[in-house]
């Protein structure tokens, strides 16, 4: 399980998300930012600083942005 950052994030891109990350899991894409879900621990700091609350716990993800779990794990499978 991770956190999942969804479409609000899209142009927004605030970014106080990748202050707070204790290990450091969150890397900036062309339009959003992304979560490797293999280095994430749970810890939900993201979250709670998300100005835009683009960022949610992996099954708590609203079904309209079920593909942006994929698209989180993606952008590091591509990297
Ligand atoms: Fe980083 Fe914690 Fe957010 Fe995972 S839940 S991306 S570890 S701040």
């Amino acid at each position: 399980m991770a956190f999942v950052i969804t479409s609000a994030c899209i142009g927004e891109k605030h970014g106080d998300c990748v202050e707070v990350c204790p290990v450091d899991c969150i890397e900036e894409g062309e339009e959003m930012f992304f979560i490797d879900p293999d280095i994430c621990i749970d810890c939900g700091a993201c979250e709670a600083v998300c100005p835009v609350t683009a960022i949610f716990m992996e099954d708590e993800v609203p079904d309209e942005e079920h593909e942006y779990i994929a698209l989180n794990r993606r952008f590091f499978e591509e990297k």
